[in-house]
């Protein structure tokens, strides 16, 4: 299946721990900066910043 180019996939890793809890697509054409989501994390079992980090194809 073909992906489009400006779409990229990336984990959304815990600034606590550092565990990989969410994976994401993010344009980088719209949204240029990086994400920084509040999120669950199960390792923490509480919400905490979850920072992007690129998934390898
Ligand atoms: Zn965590």
């Amino acid at each position: 299946m073909a992906r489009k180019w400006n779409v990229m996939q990336i984990w959304l890793q815990c600034s606590e721990c550092g565990r990989l809890n969410y994976t994401t697509t993010r344009n980088k054409v719209n949204n240029p900066t990086k994400l920084s989501l509040k999120k669950y994390c199960p390792a923490c079992r509480k919400h905490v910043a979850h920072k992007e980090r690129q998934k390898l194809k």
